[in-house]
């Protein structure tokens, strides 16, 4: 439900304010004013207190509920600005900056089970895309790219990420899965790509993905899960594209082996 642009929720924090905002006015004049006129007869100290009352409640009140309402618009300016720097235009996914960065905070916080931290990290490269905007043009190659980015978007769950980290290539992070669990969500994703309907200048083109991803079952810093998985994206476009190829941590923790899937 929304009152006057604002939804019931964001109107509780504003109504807070326009009472504890004149109360406090309040409580201080009237405690000045007992102070002041101690001394004086009880008709004179009644006056005064109701002065402590009326004249600050009296201009506090509109006071507190303007800058309330301001102060809840430059926050809500705000958040959407720090959206928008965090957001590629052309895809909605985050950009490289934003997703590096909460990786590597999702990274440090995730919960051991065990004694280890599971997840994955999958890159993801448009193929042969020089060939759409060749072939179609720039402007179709950036629909194909939003109709790639849209497909991986809804191949994983909502609390993965999905980032674009440059030109065709996109970034996945998986927190909490093994290593089934990253195969069938880099199957699914490449299978959603395979499937998209692009029809540019009335010509139907296949759009397809090679995924490059690791599989981690120990602490490790995005800088590396990503040269992994970039390794592997680049064993998957010499195997001739659309397809995954993951590696993973041996459970011994010794080291990392090449998982096809
Ligand atoms: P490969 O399968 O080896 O990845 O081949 P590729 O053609 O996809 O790779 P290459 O690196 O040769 O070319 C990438 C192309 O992606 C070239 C570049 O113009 C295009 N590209 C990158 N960013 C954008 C974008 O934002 N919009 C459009 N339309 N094209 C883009
Ligand atoms: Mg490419
Ligand atoms: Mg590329």
């Amino acid at each position: 439900m929304s009152i006057g642009g604002h939804r019931l929720k964001e109107w509780i924090p504003i109504a807070a304010w326009t009472a504890c905002g004149p109360l406090f006015c309040v409580l201080v004049a009237l405690g000045y004013n007992i102070m002041t006129f101690a001394g004086f007869p009880s008709e004179i100290r009644v006056r005064a207190a109701l002065a402590a009352i009326i004249v600050p409640f009296g201009l506090a009140t509109p006071f507190f509920f303007y800058f309330s309402i301001k102060l809840r618009e430059l926050a809500s300016a705000n958040r959407q600005l720090s959206l928008l720097a965090a957001t590629d235009g052309l895809t909605n996914c985050l950009n490289r900056t934003a997703f590096t960065a909460l990786v590597e905070a999702r990274l440090e916080a995730l919960v051991p089970q065990g004694d280890h931290v599971h997840g994955a990290l999958l890159v993801i490269d448009a193929d042969n895309f020089k060939q759409i905007n060749d072939r179609f043009g720039h402007h179709n190659g950036d629909i194909a790219l939003t109709l790639i980015a849209r497909a991986i978007r809804s191949s994983v769950r909502a609390g993965d990420n999905v980032g674009r980290l440059g030109g065709e290539e996109f970034g996945v992070f998986l927190p909490v899965v093994d290593r089934y669990g990253a195969e069938t969500v880099a199957e699914r994703l490449r299978r959603a790509v395979e499937k998209l309907a692009f029809v540019a200048d009335g010509h139907h083109h296949q759009l397809t993905v090679s995924v490059g991803g690791v599989v981690f079952d120990r602490r490790t810093g995005f800088e590396e899960l990503f040269r992994l998985a970039d390794e592997r994206l680049y064993a998957a476009k010499n195997e001739g594209r659309n397809t995954v190829r993951l590696i993973g941590c041996a459970t011994s923790g010794a080291g990392f082996a090449i998982l096809d899937a």
